[in-house]
């Protein structure tokens, strides 16, 4: 029983602290690349919203923070 406690633990500490993930984005319609998009968004302070449903405006070094789990199971479901 304690892994499985241990197991629900982290579920829970990972979906609530969604700010010190890397998440994945969409590259809206209108933009040449994801990641020119999170670039200009980051440079003007814009929000942007991940695969996963987070919402947060892009830092400056976004590679320190692992990859959301979540947006990487919705990338891979769309590539696939
Ligand atoms: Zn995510």
């Amino acid at each position: 029983m304690t892994d499985t406690l241990e197991a629900l633990d982290f579920d829970l500490m990972t979906t609530q602290d969604t700010s010190k993930l890397t998440h994945i984005t969409d590259c809206p319609d209108d933009k040449e690349s994801a990641q020119a998009w999170v670039d200009e968004a980051r440079a003007n302070g814009l929000e942007v919203t991940a695969l996963c449903g987070h919402v947060w405006i892009p830092e400056s070094d976004p590679i320190k923070h692992p990859v959301c789990q979540t947006c990487l199971d919705i990338a891979q479901i769309r590539l696939a």
